[in-house]
C-alpha cells in the first residue's frame, strides 16, 4: 500500500474543500475536511463510530450542508443541482406495502416515469442484482440479503455516476456480506461507477476498495489516505492472500495510530 492513489490521473467527480460541520448541539462532526473523489474510484471511508463518515457522505449527497467550507462538482454546469447520485443506507428502507418492482420503480416514478415506460429499466436493475424472478414479491417475503439487493437495484435504476453507500452490509451475516461484496465489485467493474463506501471494517475496506480514506473522531477528520494496489477482479483468492493480509495490517496500523491520537485528544 502506498500513499498514492491508483487512479490519480482521473479528474475529480466531487471535492470537499475544508469542510467543517458543527451540529446545533456544538458537536464538531467534521473539521476542515478536504477530499477529492476521482472518476472511477472505489473509495472507502474507514474509521471508528462517530468520526464523521456518515456526515461526510450526507454532505456529498446534499442531505446535509457544511457549516463552513465548500463542496465542488467540477463537471457541473452553473445552477445544476441534479448530480447523478444514488444513496444506499444501512437499512434497506423499502416500502413494505409495495412489490419489489414498485420499490425499484420509485426513483423513476418520482421523475415522472410510468411503471410501463420504466419496466425495462426496472427489470434490468433487478437482473443486475439477481432478483429478476422476484419483481412481484413483497419485502416481507425476502431475506435480509435480498432486501439489500432490492435497495441496491433501486439505487442503480437511475444509472448514477456516483454511488454513495453507508455501511450497506453491516447488518448482514458474513456469508451474505461476502456474496454482496463480490456482486458489488462485479457491477462496479462492469459499469465503471465511482463508489464512496462507508465502513468500520478494515477487512471489508481492503477487499473492496482501491483507496481507503481513514478518519478519526473528536473532531472528525481525515488522518490517512491509502491506495490498495491490488488488481481486480478480486475474489476468494484475494481474501486469503498475503497481499490482502498485508494491506489489512497497514490499514489497521493507520487506524490504530489515528485512534491513539484521538485518545490523546480526549
Ligand atoms: P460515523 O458515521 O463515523 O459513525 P457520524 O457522521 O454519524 O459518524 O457522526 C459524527 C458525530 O456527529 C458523532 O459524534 C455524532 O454523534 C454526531 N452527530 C451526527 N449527527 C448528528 C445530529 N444530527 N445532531 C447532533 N450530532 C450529530
Amino acid at each position: 500500500m502506498s500513499l498514492q492513489s491508483t487512479s490519480e490521473t482521473a479528474g475529480p467527480v466531487v471535492s470537499l474543500h475544508n469542510v467543517t460541520k458543527t451540529f446545533s448541539n456544538a458537536t464538531v462532526a467534521l473539521k476542515d475536511m478536504s477530499l477529492s473523489i476521482r472518476q472511477g474510484e472505489f473509495v472507502s471511508l474507514l474509521g471508528p463510530s462517530g468520526c464523521g463518515k456518515s456526515t461526510a457522505l450526507r454532505i456529498v449527497a446534499g442531505l446535509s450542508s457544511p457549516s463552513a467550507g465548500r463542496l465542488v462538482w467540477p463537471g457541473e454546469r452553473p445552477g445544476e443541482s441534479d448530480h447523478d447520485i444514488s444513496f444506499v443506507f444501512q437499512e434497506p428502507t423499502l416500502m413494505p406495502w409495495a412489490t419489489v418492482f414498485a420499490n425499484v420503480h420509485l426513483p423513476l416514478k418520482l421523475k415522472g416515469e410510468s411503471a410501463r415506460a420504466a419496466r425495462p429499466r426496472v427489470m434490468e436493475a433487478l437482473e443486475m442484482v439477481g432478483l429478476e424472478g422476484f419483481a412481484e414479491s413483497y419485502p416481507r417475503e425476502l431475506s435480509g440479503g435480498m432486501k439489500m439487493r432490492v435497495s441496491i437495484a433501486r439505487a442503480l435504476v437511475t444509472k448514477p455516476k456516483l454511488l454513495l453507500m453507508d455501511e450497506p452490509f453491516a447488518a448482514l451475516d458474513e456469508i451474505t456480506r461476502f456474496r454482496l461484496n463480490n456482486d458489488l465489485l462485479r457491477l462496479w467493474e462492469e459499469f465503471g461507477w465511482t463508489v464512496v463506501f462507508v465502513t468500520h471494517s478494515v477487512f471489508e475496506s481492503v477487499y473492496l476498495s482501491n483507496r481507503i480514506v481513514i478518519m478519526a473522531a473528536r473532531p472528525g477528520r481525515v488522518v490517512a489516505d491509502l491506495a490498495v494496489d491490488a488488481p481486480y477482479p478480486r475474489g476468494e483468492e484475494f481474501r486469503t492472500s498475503h497481499l490482502y493480509s498485508d494491506h489489512c495490517r497497514l490499514a489497521s496500523d493507520a487506524l490504530q495510530a489515528a485512534m491513539g491520537d484521538e485518545a490523546a485528544n480526549t
